[in-house]
């Protein structure tokens, strides 16, 4: 085993902070970007750098065999050559040779730096996320870094639970976890712009509306223009106004998620349009930083159990990876079991689980494609998962299960946790009544320590909030409803209103 020597030089020395990155900047003239440009094109990427990733079939991953087909990261590619998704596969041993304690003390000495570019929650993991790529052409908000809150009064109040906690992963630039890979994604844009002058216009998407938001933003933070498929009338007004506002091209189509996500496949197959959906492998590996970043915040200790509302389901596969990579590099001795929580209403993958009996083995047989309904929890209403095998993988490996809400289920959930200090997006009102419900059939137990993840701000969800305080929504009862009282300027209107809930 390697001593911290080596990368502790190699991280000093890119600890050049964000000013001497910005003079590096006025001094990149044309002609000094075409030397840079000449440079990366001579070194290859695995010789320049002691660690290296590059995509391989998901199959291989899922089977445990290498079949010798893979890409490099500065490819435009997608899918594997027999149509299967593909991975980021790192270099294993290059990162073991570097101890647990390593790993442990390097992430932990990140947080909350300044330095370019590890004060973000995913670039303080570098070196597991895409070492090869060059600091300048990283393109950050400093995201992740979320706070975990202890859902003390919830979990005690509600549930009967001692060990509860939200991981706030809305808490974020754009408001959603999306951020997290989208500053991946968009950063491996930016290197194979420059590398490949012309290779990419622009950067697409199909989206239910977070995606576009984080797409939009950091595209217009590198100067790079996004293109935005969006279904009308299917997403909230604050995520349509941000890429809007953000200057991409907004599409809002006549169809649903799945639809534009058909569309958007055919576009970026034939033009030079970059692919930005999770389809796209990078972005995951921006959000496994956030299983991570958990398990840092309980000082390298593993919860029993995380929750994660699940839509397209690239994100509880992120999970898993960030999981299990700790798990593999020996930072922490096993991972947590892994809740995969869906709307009824779209819910192909409970459907599935359901049908086995509550059994993820050979779940594969009996699933299906659904058309997906409305819900208001509006970022999962996804019928056709693109990382279905992704997620069956995850789920499998981390003896997980999958639990369903129904629309008052996850708007009662939302609203009750709400009383308690939090402000919960629909997704996250969809993990917190999966909670209850296994709270109920005692399957996670009072003691057990246990994460819900919060995937967007409630502040993006302002309307479904609006609707059910003032509880119009049709066939819900709304019992958690906290309608403001209509009061008369006058002083005794003013009282009578107060009395009715306090004695004075
Ligand atoms: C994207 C999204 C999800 C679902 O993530 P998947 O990877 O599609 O399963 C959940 N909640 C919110 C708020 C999202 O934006």
């Amino acid at each position: 085993m390697k001593t911290l020597q080596q990368p502790t030089l190699r991280s000093g020395a890119r600890q050049a902070v964000r000013c001497s990155r910005n003079v590096q900047r006025v001094f990149a003239t044309a002609a000094h970007a075409d030397i840079r440009r000449e440079a990366m094109l001579r070194v290859p990427l695995e010789k320049a750098h002691t660690f290296n990733a590059k995509f391989v079939p998901f199959a291989d991953i899922q089977t445990g065999t290498m079949s010798g087909e893979s890409y490099s990261l500065d490819d435009v590619v997608y899918r594997s050559r027999d149509g299967g998704l593909l991975d980021v596969h790192h270099d294993m041993k290059a990162l073991a040779q570097y101890g647990p304690e390593y790993w442990r003390a390097l992430f932990d000495a990140r947080i909350g730096t300044t330095a370019w570019p590890f004060g973000s929650g995913v670039w303080s993991k570098k070196e597991w996320v895409l070492p090869g790529l060059s600091d300048d052409d990283i393109v950050s908000m400093f995201e992740g870094n979320s706070n975990l809150f202890w859902a003390e009064r919830f979990g005690k109040e509600a549930l009967g639970m001692t060990d509860l906690w939200v991981k706030q992963c809305g808490n974020s630039h754009t408001g959603s976890f999306k951020d997290l890979g989208m500053t991946v994604l968009v950063s491996q844009v930016n290197r194979i712009r420059k590398l490949k002058p012309g290779s990419i216009t622009a950067v697409g998407c199909a989206s239910t509306g977070d995606t576009s938001a984080a797409l939009s933003a950091y595209c217009a933070a590198a100067g790079i223009p996004s293109i935005v498929f969006l279904p009308a009338d299917k997403i909230s007004l604050a995520q349509l106004v941000q890429p809007i506002a953000n200057g991409a091209l907004v599409l809002s189509i006549d169809t649903d998620f799945d639809g534009c996500m058909r569309l958007i496949k055919q576009v970026t197959a034939e033009t030079p349009i970059y692919l930005a959906n999770s389809m796209n492998s990078l972005r995951l590996e921006g959000q496994k930083t956030a299983a991570i970043e958990i398990l840092q915040q309980f000082d390298w200790q593993v919860p029993d159990w995380v929750i994660i509302p699940g839509g397209n389901l690239g994100n509880i596969y992120a999970f898993y990876k960030g999981f299990k990579m700790c798990k593999d590099l020996g930072l922490v001795d096993r991972i947590p079991r892994l809740v995969c929580a869906q709307a009824q209403n779209a819910n192909p993958l409970y459907q599935a689980f359901h049908k086995a009996n509550g059994s993820m083995a050979n779940i594969k047989e009996g699933y299906a494609a659904v058309k997906a309904k409305t819900t208001f929890a509006s970022a999962i209403q996804i019928g056709d998962p693109v990382s279905i095998d992704r997620a069956i993988m995850a789920l499998q490996d981390a003896n997980g299960i999958v639990e369903e809400a129904s629309e008052e289920e996850l708007m009662d959930a939302a609203a009750r946790a709400d009383r308690t200090g939090m402000f919960n997006c629909p997704h996250t009102g969809v993990a917190l009544a999966a909670l209850l419900k296994l709270r109920e059939r005692n399957v996670i137990g009072p003691n057990d320590r246990t994460v819900v993840v919060s995937t967007a701000h409630g502040l993006k969800f302002a309307q479904s909030k609006v609707a059910y305080h003032s509880q119009s929504v049709p066939g819900m009862t709304c019992q958690f409803a906290n309608p403001p009282v209509q009061v008369k300027e006058d002083l005794g209107a003013v009282m009578d209103a107060i009395k009715t809930k306090f004695s004075l």
